[in-house]
C-alpha cells in the first residue's frame, strides 16, 4: 500500500499542475441559451444574429476570452417555464432551480458558464421588467422585447452595474448595455460603458484563475 502511494502520488500531482497550467486563460466562457418553447418560430441563427452577434463583438473588445454560445431547445422543465404565472423574482428563482438540476444531471458545473432563458414577453404585466439576473450569478432571464436585454442581463452576471452605465453620443444618443430603463428615442450603443468594461474584464480575470 505504501509503495503504491509513493509511486502514484507524484504522477497525480503532476497531472493536477498540468491541468491548472493548461487550463488558465484558455477556459471559454460558455453561454447556454434556452429559447423558451414559445419562440419556436425564430431560429437559433436569427436569435444569434439579433441578440448575440453585437454582444460577442463587444466582449471581444473587453477581454481575450473565448466565448461559446450554445442553444438548447425543448428541454422539459426548462424551456417550458411558466413565467407568466409567476412574479419576476419567483420566475428567476424557479429558473435557477431548474438550471441547477440540469447542470447536475449534465455534470456541467463550470464556473465559467451562464444559463440564459429567452422569453418572448417581459416578466411583468406592466411590461417594464424586460429581464432579470442575479448580480454575478450564473442564471438570467431576458425577453426578446429589446435587442439589448440579453447583453444587459449577461452583464449583471459578469459584475457590470446600472450605476456604471452611461448615455453616449456618437451622432445620436445611445444607451450602454447596463442602462436600467430603455428610452425608445435613444438607440442602443451595443457596448458597455468604459467602467463596466473594466468591471467585466476584472471579473473574468478572477474567474479564470
Ligand atoms: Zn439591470
Amino acid at each position: 500500500m505504501r509503495k503504491h502511494l509513493r509511486t502514484t502520488l507524484p504522477l497525480a500531482l503532476a497531472a493536477m499542475f498540468h491541468a491548472t497550467f493548461v487550463g488558465a486563460d484558455h477556459r471559454p466562457l460558455t453561454i447556454w441559451v434556452f429559447p423558451h418553447d414559445e419562440l419556436a418560430d425564430i431560429s437559433d441563427e436569427q436569435l444569434h444574429q439579433d441578440y448575440f452577434a453585437n454582444w460577442l463583438a463587444e466582449m471581444r473588445e473587453i477581454k481575450d476570452v473565448p466565448i461559446e454560445i450554445h442553444f438548447r431547445r425543448q428541454a422539459p422543465g426548462l424551456t417550458d417555464l411558466a413565467y407568466r404565472e409567476m412574479d419576476s423574482l419567483s420566475a428567476l428563482s424557479a429558473w435557477s432551480d431548474a438550471t441547477g438540476a440540469w447542470r447536475r444531471q449534465q455534470n456541467n458545473p463550470g464556473a465559467m458558464a451562464r444559463y440564459l432563458l429567452l422569453t418572448r414577453d417581459p416578466l411583468d404585466q406592466e411590461g417594464t421588467t424586460l429581464g432579470l439576473a442575479h448580480q454575478t450569478g450564473k442564471t438570467a432571464i431576458a425577453s426578446i422585447h429589446s435587442y439589448a436585454t440579453p447583453g444587459h442581463e449577461l452583464g449583471h452576471t459578469l459584475s457590470a452595474t446600472h450605476e456604471a452605465s452611461e448615455v453616449l453620443f456618437n451622432g445620436w444618443f445611445c444607451e450602454t448595455y447596463m442602462f436600467p430603463t430603455r428610452l425608445s428615442i435613444r438607440s442602443n450603443c451595443y457596448r458597455y460603458s468604459d467602467s463596466n468594461r473594466e468591471n467585466i474584464a476584472t471579473y473574468l480575470k478572477r474567474l479564470q484563475h
